[in-house]
């Protein structure tokens, strides 16, 4: 067992927290505020490799794995998660193009991707069908060449930036089994029929674009199919096993961000005539913090390094996503309490980490979601 991180693997870290810090400190306030964030920084992260790094080198990627994903993925989260989500999560719902596509969608859909010249989104969640995402009800018929797509989808991350998205559809909706009746279409967003509609005033993670969309009579060809018809769903599963560990990783970014900056401030701060943290009660209370990061930051990286074994374990994937998710929403409260009543008002920073941290015990699956995975494993 090594537990080292290569030369590689730590430079790569100091390239996405230099990058994060020069490209996302300066305005994060700003974006969170008015709910924006601007195309550009997708080109930039591009320049400094930071987008599409899972994409192998013959579709224009540098062929990483998940555990240099992890790695990026932190370093942008402990300065900014919304702008960290803007970055990695261009490509989100990408993966299964990567995992189950056919070589000539990989050709088309893939470079763009790693030059920061795309957006893709994961189209799965809709207003009636979330955690159960067997009661999904989006709709596609075989006519002719094409697929025939009706229905709707809610919270989708990139839905009004996106280029393109993958898109869970009911394709068999007359198989007994419901795992069986459902296909993963792409769909370009340019298509006659797609609406967009961007979802305003979220708690935390503000300059991301999250949106409804609606698909009337959409047509796309039969060849949008990706993988074999009537395992959508199980696809989604393994996306989703791949997928959470980036969430865990954010988690453990976020969490380590807020810790940094509280740190600094216990130091600085005068309570009674002397810093903060020379208060056993405050140091208590830092090293819980520390270990509950440690914790979660170890099993992202195992969950992450089985991943890219081969090995992909579902159970863990979940324990590293809801661990993760609550470390980061405990560690952000703790921040804000030591910062007193400056943690409360914008100007600093732990105020929006504390908002931002609860989206992480929501999105791609609930953690209650998480430890059915892991009971069921156990049971
Ligand atoms: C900002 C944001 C971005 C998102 N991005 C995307 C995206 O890009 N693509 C996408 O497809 N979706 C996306 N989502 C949707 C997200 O994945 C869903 O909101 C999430 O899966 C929960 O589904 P739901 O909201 O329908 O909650 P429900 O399924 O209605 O559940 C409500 C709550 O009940 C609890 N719960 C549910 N089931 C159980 C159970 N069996 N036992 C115990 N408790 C349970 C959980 O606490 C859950 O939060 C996003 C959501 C948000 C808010």
């Amino acid at each position: 067992m090594d537990f080292e991180l290569t030369e590689e693997h730590r430079l790569l870290k100091e390239t996405a927290y230099k990058f994060a810090v020069r490209e996302f400190a300066p305005v994060a306030r700003e974006y969170d505020r008015e709910e924006k964030y601007p195309r550009e920084i997708l080109r930039k992260a591009a320049a400094a490799g930071l987008t599409g790094i899972v994409v192998p080198e013959e579709y224009g990627g540098p062929g990483a794995g998940f555990f240099e994903l992890a790695l990026i993925t932190e370093q942008l989260s402990r300065v900014d998660l919304g702008m960290g989500l803007v970055v990695v999560g261009a490509t989100f719902g990408a993966e299964n193009i990567l995992f189950f596509g056919t070589a000539e969608q990989k050709a088309r859909y893939l470079p763009p991707l790693v030059e920061g010249r795309a957006v893709c989104a994961g189209a799965f969640t809709e207003p009636d069908a979330g955690t159960d995402i067997t009661a999904a009800r989006t709709r596609a018929v075989a006519d002719g060449g094409d697929w025939v797509i009706n229905g709707g989808k809610m919270f989708i991350t990139n839905g009004t930036v996106c280029d393109f998205m993958v898109v869970l559809c009911l394709t068999d909706p007359d198989q007994d089994k419901a795992h069986q009746r459902f296909s993963l279409i792409l769909v370009e967003a340019d298509r006659p029929g797609v609406m967009r509609s961007r979802i305003h005033g979220k708690m935390g993670i503000r300059a991301t674009d999250t949106a409804a969309i609606t698909f009337e009579d959409v047509r796309v060809p039969r060849e949008n199919l990706i993988g074999a018809r009537g395992r959508g769903f199980y696809q989604l599963m393994h996306f989703f096993d791949c997928t959470r560990t980036m969430v865990a990783a954010q988690g453990v970014g976020l969490a380590q961000g807020a810790l940094d900056k509280t740190i600094r401030y216990a130091k600085e701060r005068l309570v009674f005539g002397r810093p903060l943290a020379e208060n056993q009660g405050v140091q208590f209370q830092l090293a819980e913090m520390a270990t509950r990061v440690e914790l979660a930051r170890n099993i992202a990286y195992k969950a992450a390094w089985l991943t890219d074994r081969g090995e992909v374990d579902p159970a863990l994937a979940a324990m590293a996503k809801y661990y993760a998710g609550e470390t980061a929403v405990w560690v952000a409260d703790k921040a804000v309490q030591l910062h007193g009543g400056y943690g409360y008002i914008d100007e600093y920073d732990v105020q929006r980490f504390y908002r931002d941290a609860k989206i992480l015990e929501i999105y791609e699956g609930a953690k209650e979601a998480e430890k059915l995975t892991i009971a069921r494993r156990l049971l």
